[in-house]
């Protein structure tokens, strides 16, 4: 069969989607950032997976359990889905390479895009990595995805650390990005 590809946006999670908290392990603190909403509604009005893509290495540092993480996911889902929009898939590594070992799917590596791509049969070149650090927009030029640079969370501080790397584009927020998208 000759399935037409799917495109997706991949979302890190912590200031991109949510209020970034360093290591988030209480549901209470998990908050929406302002204009989440409606960027996620022009994505889907576009036809773009939503596919959150999240290093998680609370885990690996015994922060919090799988349990917890299961919760602020389901808190997520809950705060979007009320809203007529569903999340398609949501991806963490919960490794980190001091308390777990090496792994692929920790950003900057491909991993997990390449889960995603493989689960729904996704065309990378016409998909996106929206991440507010330089380990977001990495990841995604290791998958082969367009990358979006987002000043909320990390964002503004990390500008600097843009060296021989460079995303493909620099929004205010997810709300600025999917605003350019339907300009
Ligand atoms: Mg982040
Ligand atoms: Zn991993």
């Amino acid at each position: 069969m000759n399935k037409k590809k799917n495109k997706a946006i991949f979302l890190d999670r912590d200031g991109v989607i949510n209020k970034e908290v360093n290591y988030l392990s209480d549901p209470d603190d998990f908050e929406l950032l302002n204009g989440t909403i409606e960027a996620l509604k022009i994505f889907k009005r576009l036809d773009f997976l939503l596919i959150v893509i999240t290093n998680q290495s609370g885990l690996a540092r015994g922060y919090f359990k799988e349990e917890t993480l299961d919760i602020i996911h389901s808190k997520m889902r809950r705060l979007i889905s009320q809203e007529n929009i569903e999340l398609d898939d949501i991806y963490f590594c919960p490794h980190h390479p001091e308390f777990t070992g090496e792994c692929n799917c920790r950003k900057p590596n491909p991993g997990m895009i390449f889960a995603a791509r493989d689960d729904y049969n996704i065309d990378l070149t016409r998909s996106f990595m929206v991440g507010d650090t330089v380990n977001d927009i990495k990841a995604g030029k290791n998958a082969g995805v367009q990358t979006v640079f987002v000043l909320t969370g990390h964002g503004r501080e990390q500008q600097n650390k843009f060296k021989e790397i460079k995303s493909d584009y620099t929004f205010e927020s997810l709300l600025g990005f999917a605003n350019h998208m339907i300009k």
